[in-house]
This record gives C-alpha cells, structure tokens and sequence, in this order.
C-alpha cells in the first residue's frame, strides 16, 4: 500500500487520541519512544501485523518488540520470573528489552513472534509512547519505522522521509533523546545479551549480580530459526495440485484446501495466518503441500517463512 495519506499528529490530548483509535481500528501509527520511532500496530490482530511488514518492505519474518505501558501487562503475556523483576523494577520504563517464555494463551498475534515460543518486550520512557499506549490499553508491536534496510528514524521527519503514503499516522514527539535501539536481553535461560542498545550491558549484570553470557548462536542462526519454523511432516511448495495423501495449505481459489491462507488471494491476510495455519495443518506425519505464493510484497516473506519450513533438517 503506498496511496495512504500519511497524518502528522501532535503531541496533544487530540493527536493522541486519533493515534490510539487508528491502533485500535487496525491502522499504522508511527511513535516516538526514547530510542527511536517505532512502527506500531495491535499486537493482538494479525493484519495490522502484517502490515507493518509490508509498510516496511521486510524481505522475512523477523520477530517484533512489544510495548507494554507497564510491567504489569508483561505478567499477561509471558512467563515472569524473579530476574525479569529484579530488571523491570531497575531499568523500566527505559530501553531494556527483556525476551521471556510466551504463556501458551496468550492473545497475540503469532506474527509479533514469527512462530516463535518466546516474547520480546519492553515498557518504553518516552512519555509520549507512554501516554499512547496507556489511551491503547494493549500491546502495541513496534519495530523501527524505517523501510527495511534503512537507517533507524530518529525525527518525525526521517519517518514521513521513508514511509509517508504506508502507514495511517506519524505522531510528532520531536528528536528522539537516546537515539539508538533498545538493549535486548533473553531471559528464557541464562541471562543473555542479545543486541547490545541504549542500555549498558556492565548496568544490567550490575543489577543481577551475575554476568551476561555471550549471544551465542541466537535466533539469528538460520538452523535454530530453520527448525522452530518448521512442521514435523515434509512440507512440498509451489503445489499447483493436492496428491494422495497431502494435505493442501491453500492460498486463493484453489480446490480441496485443508486451510486456506487467503482465498481472497490477498497477502496481507495471508501473513496473518501464516503461523497459526502452519500449526494448526501439521499432524506430525501427513505430507503438506502449499499453493504458490507470488512473490511480490509481502509474498517475498511468506515464501522465505515456507522455504526455511520446507528445507530439509538434520
Ligand atoms: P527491532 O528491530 O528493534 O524491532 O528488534 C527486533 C529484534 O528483537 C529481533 O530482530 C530480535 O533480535 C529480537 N527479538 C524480538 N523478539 C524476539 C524473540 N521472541 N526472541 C528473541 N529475540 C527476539
Ligand atoms: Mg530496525
């Protein structure tokens, strides 16, 4: 989508208000936190998730940070734990990531974590995102708004500069005080530096009383991302037909589709039920077979998430 008229929002009670109703109505809002603008959807519905990665051009399927207006709506979503509290009572709001075991009923999108059993989250300072996700009332999914491949926005006006015509809204909170991304730690074994950010490693090991192990083969590993993503029964793509014995993962007015990602034929939906349908078709051992998806758009991230399902695993 490149034909939207892009609003510039103030940072006033009115500017907040359509911002939140925008998330609320499934749009695109572009904030400001302490590090830098973030690109911000509902994190519970899928569509507007899919949009952020088609707003941004995204080649894959990256897992995304959440904003949470307090440590509180992180107990919801995650499993918490005695060093998540020690942390989030230290450095939050600010820019800390912590990465936590995602609760099994939790009513996000599986977008926000690519298919991933782990959630990124964070409660940001910037008291403009603040307030926005206090009016939201929900988590807000927000990776840098910026195309992908570009440098991270840090003005309202780097954000109209790469994605004006994509997204609802740009809410204008001025230059961004940190101005680089949040320190990213996981937490769902031993404490692990992730992505070095805003926030000094030595200040959190500091906290803890332990040092950080080194981010080691992390979700960056195409192997480890390989096998998450990837059904216990062989998967066949570009399948123009069903054979004996396959489920069909359609996309669009195919026959005899076990789940359908879009019978519309529209790839917006199709992201959103990507990891859901992946899931949900997968019995273990019957073979699975997916139509073809273009690739344009955000096909070109649906087919990279099927690629890597379908590679062989060893
Ligand atoms: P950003 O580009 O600032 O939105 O940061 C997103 C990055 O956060 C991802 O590329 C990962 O490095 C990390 N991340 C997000 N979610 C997860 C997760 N569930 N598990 C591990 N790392 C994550
Ligand atoms: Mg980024």
């Amino acid at each position: 989508m490149t034909d939207l008229t892009t609003l510039r929002l103030d940072a006033d009670d009115g500017g907040l208000d359509r911002a939140a109703a925008i998330l609320r109505a499934g749009g695109l809002v572009a904030f400001p936190t302490e590090t830098v603008y973030g690109l911000g959807a509902d994190a519970c519905n899928g569509r507007a998730v899919a949009r952020i990665f088609a707003a941004k051009g995204r080649p894959r399927f990256n897992p995304l940070i959440v904003h949470l207006a307090d440590a509180q709506a992180a107990r919801a979503l995650v499993e918490w734990s005695d060093a998540a509290e020690a942390l989030a009572t230290r450095f939050w709001p600010g820019p800390l990531t912590l990465v936590l075991p995602l609760l099994p009923d939790s009513p996000l999108s599986p977008l926000v974590t690519a298919g991933l059993p782990s959630l990124a989250l964070r409660v940001p300072a910037h008291p403009l995102a603040r307030a926005l996700l206090a009016r939201f009332g929900g988590p807000v999914a927000a990776p840098s708004a910026n195309p992908s491949g570009r440098i991270s926005p840090t003005t309202a006006a780097h954000v109209a500069a790469g994605l004006s015509g994509r997204i609802e809204a740009i809410l204008d909170g001025g230059p961004c005080p940190v101005g680089v991304e949040s320190t990213i730690l996981g937490l769902t074994d031993t404490p692990r530096l992730l992505r070095p950010g805003g926030l000094a490693s030595e200040e959190i090991a500091a906290a803890l009383g332990q040092p950080l192990a080194p981010s080691g083969p992390g979700i960056s590993a195409p192997g480890q991302l390989a096998s998450h993503y990837a059904p216990a029964a062989p998967m066949r793509l570009d399948a123009t037909e069903k054979l004996p014995g396959e489920r069909l993962l359609g996309f669009g007015a195919v026959p005899r589709a076990d789940l359908n990602l879009s019978p519309a034929g529209d790839l917006t939906e199709a992201a959103a039920n990507l990891f859901a349908m992946l899931h949900r078709i997968d019995d273990g051992s019957t073979a699975i077979a997916v139509s073809p998806i273009p690739e344009t758009g955000l096909g070109r991230a649906i087919n990279d998430r099927l690629r890597r399902a379908a590679a062989p695993r060893g």
